[in-house]
Order: structure tokens, then sequence, then C-alpha cells
């Protein structure tokens, strides 16, 4: 084993057993693992290829994030005190022709019985990336920087992981946290869905005077196909992060034009008088791009592994619930672990209710946001704002409904999946029902 970077007290080649967990990825499905983990006794080894990622994306969080993060040491005030990230208290959707619409919990949400925050952050990712390392490190995860590059099995158990720098580490229990690299599911060949069509999103920073306490979803207005749209989120209260997401066959199009990234963010941009002046003030812009595909796993534990965060589900970036998603998935990931670390294996109705809760709720954000905005039918009959709101109520609804029952046994796994399927069934029958009344209309004028 040839520990490297911030790598702390590994164990030598012949003490695997001082490993209790392997935790692939130091992203914050990873560390958030890892902390649960060590904060429950186990002794924590956590495989990260990329420590100093520059880039991270998962900016705007939605309501449910700062429990979850204030569990692993960060409320919200401290966030914000320290300078991490700024208040998002709505979202607002800015179409190009200039009108809006506001998506803002109401404020009875706030008062008993409910008692709902009604804030939540936007987060400046490479300090909240480096602050939760920093508390992983200090709480004893021992981190290697390194890849992992073969998964040696026996059946569906996981006996050892071997890196890029020929280290070979054996523990009883490993998570799968490698985010898009989705390490598990390829070695297991695990069955998945995917959700409407590849993406990407090309983003950069502005730095600005004033910002709006909210994030901003630019979109046209005039009944596109499938809808492209911009991120604005105040990072910090003098910057944006600007992010423009496009259908990947599209952006490749313009590739092949000859236009250069850089080129196709300014002109994406354009389109929004919001960023008219912005763009022009700026000689040259820097920008970072990445393509993905919303995919759900199912099946995603073994014997002695799960899969947490975006490598066992993929949620769009428009739901802003991917840092949800990647903390309660650690979460429950590493409850899992504890709870059963001396029968040695996790007991198949555990893995599987675990493997379904996560497959539902990324099933149901995808298909709702596909469903509802993404995809023409719906939106363009009752209205890109009204359909806003058809998304936005169930989908702030249900994550509250989830974070209240904390669902773990087999009565909440269950109520909570059929209330996602229950949802996920009305947003699938609106959309053949406006699908089949577009083309009946279409074909009789
Ligand atoms: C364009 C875009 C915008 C987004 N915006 C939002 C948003 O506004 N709000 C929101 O909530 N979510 C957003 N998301 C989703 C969110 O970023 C992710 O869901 C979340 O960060 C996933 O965290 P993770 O820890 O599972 O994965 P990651 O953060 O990707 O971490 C995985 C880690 O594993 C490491 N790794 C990979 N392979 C290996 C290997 N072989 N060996 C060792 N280490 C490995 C990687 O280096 C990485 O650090 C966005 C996603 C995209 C693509």
């Amino acid at each position: 084993m040839s520990p490297c970077g911030d790598t702390t007290g590994l164990p030598g080649e012949n003490d695997p057993d001082q490993i209790d967990v392997t935790v692939i990825g130091g992203g914050l499905a990873g560390m958030a693992a890892s902390i649960h983990l060590v904060r429950d006794g186990l002794r924590v080894l956590c495989i990260e290829a990329d420590i100093a990622d520059p880039t991270p994306v998962g900016e705007s969080l939605d309501w449910s994030a700062p429990d979850l993060l204030a569990n692993l040491g960060f409320p919200m005030q401290r966030l914000i005190d320290e300078g991490f990230g700024t208040w998002k208290r709505h979202v607002i959707l800015r179409l190009a022709d200039g009108t809006t619409a506001e998506y803002v919990p109401g404020e009875w949400l706030s008062q008993p019985p409910f008692n709902i925050e009604l804030r939540t952050l936007h987060v400046d990712r490479v300090r909240l990336n480096a602050a939760v390392r920093k508390i992983a490190v200090r709480e004893g995860v021992r981190i290697l920087h390194d890849r992992v590059n073969e998964i040696d099995t026996r059946g569906r158990t996981v006996v050892s992981v071997t890196t890029a720098k020929g280290a070979r580490i054996s523990s009883p229990w490993f998570i799968d946290a490698s985010g898009s690299a989705r390490l598990f599911p390829r070695k297991f060949n695990l069955p998945a869905s995917d959700y409407g069509p590849p993406k990407v999103a090309i983003w950069t920073y502005f730095t600005v005077t004033e910002s709006v306490e909210g994030t901003t979803l630019h979109a046209e207005g005039d009944c596109p196909t499938y809808m492209d749209w911009v991120w604005e989120i105040p990072v910090h209260p003098d910057m944006l992060s600007i992010g423009a997401v496009s259908r990947g066959e599209a952006i490749k199009a313009l590739r092949a034009s000859g236009q250069s990234v850089d080129d196709v963010f300014r002109n994406q941009l354009e389109r929004f008088p919001r960023f008219r002046e912005l763009i022009r003030s700026v000689p040259a812009i820097s920008t970072s791009i990445t393509s993905y595909r919303c995919r759900v796993h199912r099946q995603i534990f073994g014997p002695n592994w799960l899969v947490a965060g975006e490598a066992a589900a993929m949620v769009d970036p428009m739901t802003s619930n991917g840092v949800t998603a990647a903390l309660r998935h650690a979460s429950e990931a590493a409850g899992l672990v504890s709870k059963y670390r001396q029968r040695h294996r996790i007991p198949w109705l555990a893995g599987a209710l675990y493997s379904r809760r996560i497959q539902d709720v990324a099933r149901f954000f995808n298909c709702g946001i596909e469903k509802v905005i993404y995809d023409g039918p719906i939106r363009n009959t009752i209205g890109v704002k009204t359909a806003g709101d058809v998304y936005t109520i169930p989908a702030w609804s249900l994550n509250n409904v989830y974070a209240r029952v904390s669902p773990k046994g087999i009565v909440s796994s269950l109520f909570i999946c059929v209330l996602l399927g229950t949802f996920r069934a009305v947003a699938t029958v609106t959309h053949a029902f406006c699908k089949y009344d577009q083309a009946y209309c279409e074909a009789g004028s």
C-alpha cells in the first residue's frame, strides 16, 4: 500500500483487519458516510482519486439538505457566518421575455404543527468540500489519495480493491461513493433506468456588485419541445455561478460547426437580456464543462457493500436534490453497516429496502422534472410558470415527508414508496394525455 496526499495513519499491507469499511470516493456522499461510520466506532479508509477537484458542482441546495449538513457539524448559520454560502429563500423562474414566477414555501409552514425551516442555502462547494474533509480527518477517517482501478469479488461479495499505485485494500465492508464513475454498478452490471437525453452543462463564475437572494432559473418562454435552461446561483454575495444546460446532441452540433465551448456558453447566455451586459463586460471567460445522463440503478447492495450518492442515482441538477440525495444515502448506508457490523452481512430485506428507497426517490424527481418541465406536452399545455408549481409543490412536500418519516423499516419504506409511485403514475398519465391531446389538435388543424 502506498499512502500519499493527506493520508493519515494507514495500516500496513499485512494489517487489512485494521480497516472496517473502505469508502470509495471522497465527494460529499463518501465523506459524509465516512464521518457517520467513524462516529459509530468503525475504522474507515476513504479512497479519493482527485482530492483537489477545483470545479465541484451542486451549489443550490434544496430544503432538506441543511439538516443533513447540520448532522455533519455544519448548521446553516455557521455556513453563512463563515462565508461558505448565501441564503436561498426561493427559486425564481425568469423567462427570456423578462417575466418571472417565484416559488417560495408558504409562511404558514413555519408555524406549528409543521415548524418547517423556510430557508436553505447556496454553497461554495470548493470550500464546503474542503471543510467536510477536514472534519472527516479530525474525526479519524483515513484518506488515501489514489484511484481504485480493480474490484476483486467472490460471487456478490467484494473482497478487495486495488488502486492505480498498486495498493490492495481488503476490508469486511465497502461503500461505493464514486459518483459518475459508478464503480460497483459497472462491476456488477446493475440494472438501470435512464431519464431524459444526455445533457451538457457549461458554467463559470462572475464577480458582481449585488445578487438576488435565491436561485434563478432562466428559460425560453416560447414553447420549446425540450427545455434548455441557465442557472444563476449566488454562491457568495458578490459571486455568481452561472451555468447553461442543454441536450448533448445540440452541443455536439454546435461544436461540430466550429464553436468553442466558451463561444457556445456566450451564445447561450446572450439569449437572456439579464446576462447580455454581464457577458459583454468580460473580455475572456474560462468555462468548465461536464456531460451527464440521469440514471437510476437498482439492486445497489450486496452482502458486504452498498452504493451511495450519484454512483447509485443521478438526479437532474434542476431538482437541486443531488446534495440532499448524497447526504441522505450516506447516512442510511452508514447506518446499515453500523447496525449489521457484527453479522458481517446486510440482511437481504434491509438492503432491498435501502435500494428501493433510493431508487424510488430518484425516479420520482427525474420522472417529475422530465415529464412536467423538460418535455413539452404538460409544460406547453399549462404554461411553464404553472408547470413550475405542478413540479415544485409535490417535490418539496415529498422531500419534507421523507425527512419527517425518516423511513428505515418495512412499513415506513413502503409508505414512502407508494406515495412516490402514485405521483409518478399521475405525471406519466398526464404527460401521455397532454401528448395525445396535442397530437390530436395538430392533426385536426
Ligand atoms: C452540472 C451539474 C449541476 C448540479 N447542480 C446541483 C445543484 O445545484 N444542487 C444539488 O443538490 N445537486 C446538483 N448536482 C448534483 C450534485 O452535484 C451531485 O449529486 C453530488 O455532488 C454527488 O455527490 P457524490 O459524492 O455522490 O459524487 P461526487 O461529488 O462526484 O464524488 C465522487 C468522488 O469519487 C471520486 N472517484 C471517482 N472514481 C474514483 C476511483 N476510481 N477511485 C477513487 N475515487 C474515485 C471522484 O474523484 C469524486 O471526488 C449537479 C450535478 C451536475 C452534473
